[in-house]
């Protein structure tokens, strides 16, 4: 079982265009593991994780490419991250 941040470094590996090798290699699973992950999920290939809640979701091709699943997540993660003093970098805007 992989935890969360091994199925993350796994699907951004997998959409890097790692092989299944590669990546339990990298990742010290089992191949089987990998391989299993990779056929329960057959859409990961152009699929993004959303930067508030982590889940994952499809870009739509041809599309600017979006970072969070919804609107909802988008404004509570500005709101999040830009809140006051809640800026990491004190510059008072968020940064692309
Ligand atoms: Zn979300």
């Amino acid at each position: 079982m992989m935890d969360k941040f091994e199925r993350w470094e796994l699907e951004r590996m997998y959409r890097d265009g790692y092989g299944p090798t590669a990546i339990a290699d990298e990742l010290g699973v089992s191949i089987n593991t990998i391989k299993s992950y990779i056929r329960r999920h057959p859409s990961m290939k152009n699929a993004t994780h959303c930067l508030y809640c982590g889940k994952t979701f499809s870009q739509t091709k041809g599309c600017k490419v979006k970072k969070f699943c919804c609107d909802r997540c988008r404004s509570a993660y500005w709101n999040y991250k830009y809140r006051k003093g809640g800026n990491p970098d004190g510059k008072g805007r968020p940064q692309a």
